[in-house]
């Protein structure tokens, strides 16, 4: 049979188009549909919107400490709607870029939504087309409890569009998007509260960092609840938002943003007319290629929800791409020490196992601790406090983990992922010479 595309791609996304450019630079015949925005989540209502933000909100500490440094300054004054607006525009830029990416390297862009017909038939804006494979790279969308006055909160997606700053936030959740925009709305004045359902927030992560990242939050005046969980919300008549807790204490707020996890978006996608199964979390389920349980159809990204990162889902939208039509350059997608940051303020840094991980393998373990005042800070008032850990096998002298809390450790921890997917020893990070005078430095001092 003869099909209009090689490769449908629904998504363009960060998997989607990276799956599409070099599918389409192999020499096949692609498509991509995309019903909402280019570059999907990271570049429009994610990462890159989310990193802007963080750098905007980091300016309060910097104008605080200039005078620690002989800088006297007037009022600091800040506009929301100048940063939402110049945001705005830079993600426009980047939309353009994509659109550039994909036209350039041959894809066929469908703007609209597209739903399946069957395994190999896909419908965008009333057009059918056919293809030998479908890429589903639909990505997620953010998932709010189903409470009373649920419609009263937001999620991401809105909080990158609200008209202004609100002067009190309720921010509900405990994973990366809770601690990140947590500390954006109180690095930027607003009156901070993040209220998380267990014991301590960033379940997964070494409790040493999730320790330290709550106390030096703490610090900078956020107000933290934990075991807290919100049963109702309700509009107050002066317009202000009144959240009622499980147990049944009140807190009063401008804004409730939930952080609570995203869900696969499946959205009116036709998976009926398929054999697509999902599995008992309702991802899509798909085997080490990618591959669904419908032969001519594969998904990769959120979707599938293996790890939620853009560079994983880059990862794999290359895989397939190379395993489809560039077969002799194909290599696994190595999910082992993938690294990540999480762009609180301060950061948080960390590739490979955590301690609990480390000791629930069996392996016994050395732990190499270090907290201390970050230079910049020595002739400011600011009393933050980095930290950083590595987790050594006993046995073997393998580092298998490396773990930061403070400035720049985003930066700081991709190198170390290196390190150790080379398999490097701590014997090797002592024999390192440090980079003087640095925080990282410390890094192949600790002793
Ligand atoms: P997406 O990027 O979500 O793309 C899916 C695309 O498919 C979308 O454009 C959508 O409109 C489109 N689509 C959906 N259904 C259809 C349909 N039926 N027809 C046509 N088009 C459709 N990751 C990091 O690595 N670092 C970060 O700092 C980071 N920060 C984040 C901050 C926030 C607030 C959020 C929400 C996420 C963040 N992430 C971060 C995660 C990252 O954005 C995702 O892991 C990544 O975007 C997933 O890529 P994807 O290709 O699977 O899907
Ligand atoms: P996460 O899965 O990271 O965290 C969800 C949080 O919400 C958890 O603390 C969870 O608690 C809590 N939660 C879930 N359901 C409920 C509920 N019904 N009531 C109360 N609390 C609830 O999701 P996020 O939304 O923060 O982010 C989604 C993903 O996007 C991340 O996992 C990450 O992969 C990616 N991302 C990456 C970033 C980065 O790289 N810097 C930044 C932002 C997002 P519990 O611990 O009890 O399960």
């Amino acid at each position: 049979m003869d099909y209009d595309f090689d490769l449908f791609v629904i998504g363009a996304g960060s998997g989607g188009v990276r799956a599409a450019r070099f599918a389409a630079g192999f020499g096949a015949r692609v498509a991509i549909a995309e019903s909402r925005y280019l570059g999907g989540t990271c570049v429009n209502v994610g990462c890159v919107p989310k990193k802007l933000l963080v750098y905007g909100a980091h300016f309060s500490e910097d104008f605080e400490q200039a005078s620690g440094f002989g800088w006297s300054l007037g009022e600091a004054n800040f506009s929301w709607p100048t940063l939402i607006a110049n945001k705005n525009r830079e993600i426009h830029r980047l939309n353009g870029i994509y659109r550039n990416l994909l036209v350039n390297s041959g894809v066929t862009l469908l703007e609209g939504h597209a739903r399946l017909l069957d395994p190999n038939s896909v419908e965008v804006a009333g057009q059918r087309c056919t293809a030998r494979n479908i890429l589903i790279a639909t990505g997620g969308w953010p998932q709010i409890p189903d409470i009373p006055g649920r419609e009263l909160a937001i999620s991401s997606n809105e909080a990158f569009f609200l008209e202004q700053l609100p002067k009190r936030v309720l921010v509900v959740g405990g994973g990366y998007i809770a601690v990140e925009f947590a500390s954006i709305f109180q690095g930027l004045g607003a009156r901070t509260s993040l209220l998380y359902r267990r014991e301590l927030f960033l379940r997964g992560f070494d409790d040493a960092v999730r320790v330290h990242l709550r106390d030096e939050l703490s610090k900078k005046g956020m107000d933290l609840q934990f075991n807290a969980d919100i049963a109702r919300i309700d509009k107050q008549p002066d317009g202000s938002l009144l959240a009622t807790l499980k147990d049944g204490r009140h807190l009063e707020t401008d804004c409730v943003f939930y952080a609570t996890g995203r869900r696969p978006m499946l959205d009116n996608l036709g998976l009926e007319n398929t054999g697509v199964e999902l599995d008992e979390r309702g991802f899509i389920k798909v085997s080490d290629l990618f591959q669904t349980s419908e032969p001519s159809i594969l998904a990769l990204g959120d979707v599938i929800g293996r790890v939620q990162l853009t560079p994983v889902a880059l990862a794999e939208g290359m895989a397939v791409a190379r395993r489809l039509f560039k077969p002799e350059e194909y290599r696994p997608v190595d999910y082992d020490g993938i690294p990540t940051a999480v762009f609180s303020l301060p950061n948080i840094g960390t590739v490979g196992l955590t301690e609990q991980q480390a000791r629930a393998r069996g392996h016994k373990v050395r732990i190499f601790e270090s907290r201390f005042r970050p230079m910049k800070l020595t002739l400011t008032e600011n009393q933050e406090r980095t930290l950083m850990k590595l987790v050594v096998d006993a046995e073997s002298d393998r580092v298998l983990g490396c773990h930061m809390v403070g400035p720049e450790a985003g930066e700081i921890i991709q190198g170390l992922a290196v390190a150790l997917k080379a398999g490097a020893t701590k014997r090797i990070f002592d024999e390192t010479i440090g980079v003087h005078p640095t925080a990282a430095e410390e890094f192949v001092t600790l002793r």
